[in-house]
């Protein structure tokens, strides 16, 4: 049998999930709740009022059975808990008697594991509730978002079965002509771009304003210089399906990173700087790396990380909008880590997304 040591560690981390996913389901019935009042206070007869009240009943009525299944498999799981102790405690008592009484552990061990056994299996339940209720809401999102987005799809707009059987468009954004191609042909973004570069002689491209000198390759914060850093490109098929589309996304991904998030998914390539100086690249270089990714057939060019790089990203699209770029820019940064930006100088600031 097993040691009600090891049961009572699991029950003990099976209390710690299920109250953090009890804390959940209740800051969202309340969060529910608020819209349900502001729905019913606002008197509206938008299109979709009857259709939005039904969905946020139907949840609420959900997550108040989730919310009774967790509060019911949480008091199974303290009840087990308390009943392995007293597992520990028989063992003890037993051993000192001489033996006598053996099955008392041996019983109330079994009666602990059928605690344990009932409280995941509400908890299968309570997980299956879960699920149909994100199901319930996606396609309750997906149907009013047709509707509405139906009306201002481009005519040549393609649509494509995404990982969630959702069909999504593509082909009519690809088509569409990049704002910075305008923006080249009125001298603009030249002019934007040389106004980003001038950020980098007192780095104040990022939030954390280090005041370096970059253009004589000054290492602060970010350990970037000068020239940007990429670590690899590539027709990237792991983004979210409307990026990815049939070709692939044309992924850019930077080296060094102005954050030091503990979580980071890209360590490897945002926080070891020393490795990363060898993957200096010239303006002309990155360049040519998305127009070979648009050769490749990629439906865009997709910067990933691109913030403490934004100056010499912005060099590297003029430089191969120049020479025949015509793929849609994708940025893949946090808002926050882009605020600097709204210190370039009005009218500069749209270079960015272009
Ligand atoms: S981009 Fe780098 S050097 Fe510039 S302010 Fe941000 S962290 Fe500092």
């Amino acid at each position: 049998m097993i040691t009600p040591a090891v049961l009572i560690s699991a029950s003990g981390t099976m209390i710690l999930s299920t109250s953090t996913r009890l804390g959940r389901v209740v800051d969202r019935v309340r969060s529910l709740s608020d819209r349900f009042q502001q729905l019913a206070d606002s008197g509206s007869t938008a299109e979709f009022f009857e259709e939005q009240r039904a969905m946020l009943y139907d949840q609420l009525d959900k997550l108040t059975s989730r919310s009774r299944l967790l509060q019911r498999a949480l008091t199974t799981f303290y009840l087990a808990v308390g009943v392995f102790v007293a597992t520990s405690v028989a063992i003890g008592v037993v051993a000192f008697s001489g033996a006598r009484g053996a099955w008392i552990p041996v019983a109330t061990g079994l009666i602990g594991a059928c605690f344990l056994f009932y409280g995941s299996m509400l908890l299968v339940f309570e997980a299956r509730l879960a699920l149909s209720t994100t199901h319930a809401e996606m396609d309750f999102i997906w149907r009013t978002t047709k509707r509405f987005a139906r009306r201002n799809w481009p005519s040549n707009t393609r649509r494509i079965t995404c990982t969630l059987g959702r069909k999504v468009m593509i082909d009519g954004l690809a088509r569409s002509e990049p704002s910075y191609l305008r923006l080249l042909q009125a001298g603009e973004l030249r002019r934007r771009v040389e106004a980003l570069e001038a950020l980098l002689e007192r780095c104040t491209v990022c939030p954390r304003d280090c005041l370096n000198n970059r253009l004589n390759d000054e290492i602060a914060a970010c350990y970037s210089g000068r020239l940007p850093i990429v670590s690899s490109y590539t027709p990237h098929f792991g983004e979210e399906p409307p990026l990815t589309g049939t070709r692939g996304a044309g992924n850019i991904f930077f080296g060094n990173c102005n954050l030091r998030c503990v979580y980071c998914q890209n360590y490897q390539i945002s926080q070891t700087h020393k490795e990363q100086i060898r993957n200096e690249v010239t303006h002309e270089r990155l360049a040519e790396m998305m127009l070979e990714l648009q050769a490749r057939g990629c439906h865009n060019i997709n910067f990933v990380s691109p913030t403490h790089f934004a100056p010499q990203m912005t060099r590297a699209i003029l430089i191969a909008a120049e020479r025949g770029l015509r793929l849609p820019i994708v940025l893949q940064h946090q808002r926050v880590r882009f605020s600097r930006s709204t210190k370039v100088p009005r009218g500069h600031r749209r270079c960015l997304l272009a």
